[in-house]
C-alpha cells in the first residue's frame, strides 16, 4: 500500500513567509488527488514537502503508513515530474529513462524490460533512440514522465507537467494521464491551478489557498456542493455569476433584493437555508450554465433586468455579458446560451435584455465569512 498522508503540516519560510499554514490531507493507494489553488497558495510548497526536497516546520508526512517527514529524498520512494523539461540533453531517450534504473542497480535485463513497458504505454518506443534535442515539446514531456514512472516509486509527485504545452496538446495529454495513473496503478498527488485539469483528471480535489485546505471533495462535488464561495468560483467555467443580495420576508412571502431587482422566492426556498436572517447580507451565486436569457423588460416571475453588454460567440455556445444594477452600481452577469437561444436575443450593445434565474440553481454564500449558506436544490442536498 501507498497511501500517502499528510498531517497539519506546515512550513515557514526564511524571512518568515508562512506558506502552510497547517495542511492534512492523504492520497490513498492508487488514488490521483488533485493540489488546486491560485498562484501562491502553497501547493509547489507542499509537493516539496512531501519529496524531502524541503523540510517542514511542523506536521507529520506518512508514506505507506511510514512516518517519513525527517529522511531524506532518496529514502523517500517519490518520484517527481516538474513544469520544466528535466532530461539530460547528452543522453538519448532510452539511456534517460534508464538513469533512475542504472541508480538503483538494476540489472540490465530488468532495465529493458521495464523500460519497454513504459514507452509502449507512453507511445514513444520509435524515439528511444533519439536526443532530447530531437523531440518536440510534447514528446520531450512524456519522457520526463516516463522517466518518473519506470521508477516504480510508492508516490508520484507532479508539478504542473504540462501547464507549458499548448491548448490542444494539454488536451490530449490529460486524457493519456488519466490512462497512464490507471495503467500504472499509481498514487498521484498532481499540482495544477487550471481547474479543468483538476476537473477532468482527479479523483479528488484539494483546493487550497493561502496555505490552507479550503474544501475536500470529488470534482464533481466541489462543482454541485461548493463550501465555500472560494471553491464556487475557482471551479467552472466560465466562472459563477456573483451578485450582493438580501433576503425580505413579510406576512408569509419571501423575496429576494438582486441585480437591481426584487425578486419573490418561494418561501419553502428560504427554509431550505440554515439561518437566513433579513438583516445579514449575502452573496447570491449561479453559474452562466443555469441561467437563460428572457425578453427585456417583461415583467416575467424571476426575471432581471439587464442591458447586453457584450456577446462572445465560441462556436457552439454563446455567452453574453449582461450588465444590471447591483449594490455597488453595476455587476456584470454572465448567461451561456446555445447558438439557436443566443439568435432569439439582441446582441446590439447596451439593448435592454432580460435574464431568468431559476432559483433552484442558485446559491447564497454568507457575504462576511464567505461560506455556503444555502447549496442550490438540484442536486437535492442542504447544507452539511
Ligand atoms: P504557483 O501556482 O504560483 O506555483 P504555489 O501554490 O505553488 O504557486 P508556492 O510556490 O508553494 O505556491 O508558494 C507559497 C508561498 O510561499 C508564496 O507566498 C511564495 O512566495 C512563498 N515561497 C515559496 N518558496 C519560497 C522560498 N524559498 N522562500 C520564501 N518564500 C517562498
Amino acid at each position: 500500500m501507498a497511501e500517502l498522508r499528510i498531517d497539519n503540516l506546515s512550513k515557514t519560510f526564511k524571512g518568515g513567509v508562512e506558506a502552510l499554514k497547517g495542511i492534512s490531507m492523504h492520497v490513498a493507494d492508487r488514488e490521483a488527488v488533485f493540489l488546486l489553488g491560485p498562484s501562491g497558495a502553497g501547493k509547489t510548497t507542499t509537493v516539496r514537502l512531501v519529496s524531502g526536497l524541503e523540510d517542514a516546520s511542523g506536521g507529520v508526512i506518512t508514506i505507506g503508513g511510514q512516518d517519513v517527514t525527517g529522511w531524506s529524498p532518496r529514502e523517500r520512494n517519490v518520484a517527481m515530474v516538474y513544469d520544466k523539461h528535466s532530461l539530460f540533453p547528452h543522453l538519448t531517450v532510452f539511456e534517460n529513462l534508464a538513469y533512475p534504473l542504472r541508480n538503483r542497480k538494476l540489472s540490465e535485463t530488468a532495465i529493458r524490460d521495464r523500460i519497454a513497458q513504459v514507452t509502449e504505454v507512453l507511445q514513444v518506443e520509435t524515439l528511444v533512440d533519439r536526443y532530447p534535442s530531437q523531440l518536440s515539446g510534447g514528446q520531450m514531456q512524456r519522457i520526463a514522465i516516463g522517466r518518473a514512472l519506470v521508477r516504480d516509486a510508492q508516490v508520484f509527485l507532479l508539478d504542473e507537467p504540462i501547464s507549458h504545452l499548448d491548448a490542444q496538446l494539454r488536451a490530449r495529454m490529460r486524457v493519456e494521464f488519466k490512462r497512464l495513473q490507471r495503467e500504472f496503478d499509481a498514487t498521484m498527488l498532481y499540482v495544477s491551478h487550471d481547474q479543468l485539469e483538476a476537473m477532468t483528471m482527479a479523483d479528488r480535489i484539494v483546493l487550497i489557498k493561502e496555505g490552507r485546505v479550503e474544501q475536500v471533495a470529488p470534482p464533481q462535488d466541489m462543482y454541485d456542493r461548493p463550501a465555500t464561495l472560494f471553491a464556487a468560483t475557482f471551479v467552472g467555467e466560465p466562472a459563477m455569476n456573483v451578485l450582493p443580495a438580501r433576503i425580505r420576508t413579510e406576512g408569509g412571502k419571501a423575496s429576494i433584493a438582486l441585480g437591481g431587482s426584487e425578486l419573490d422566492v418561494d418561501a419553502h426556498w428560504l427554509t431550505r437555508g440554515s439561518q437566513l436572517s433579513p438583516e445579514k447580507r449575502y452573496l447570491a451565486g449561479f453559474r452562466p450554465q443555469q441561467v437563460s436569457l428572457a425578453q427585456a423588460d417583461s415583467g416575467a416571475e424571476g426575471t432581471l433586468n439587464g442591458r447586453v453588454f457584450a456577446v462572445e460567440a465560441m462556436g457552439s455556445r454563446y455567452v453574453f455579458d449582461v450588465e444590471v444594477a447591483s449594490e455597488a452600481g453595476a455587476a456584470i452577469v454572465r448567461v451561456m446560451t446555445s447558438v439557436d437561444e443566443a439568435r432569439r436575443y439582441t446582441q446590439s450593445i447596451n439593448a435592454p435584455i432580460g435574464i431568468k434565474i431559476d432559483f433552484d440553481f442558485v446559491y447564497l454564500f454568507d457575504a462576511d465569512t464567505g461560506s455556503t449558506v444555502r447549496q442550490a436544490n438540484f442536486t437535492n442536498q442542504t447544507v452539511q
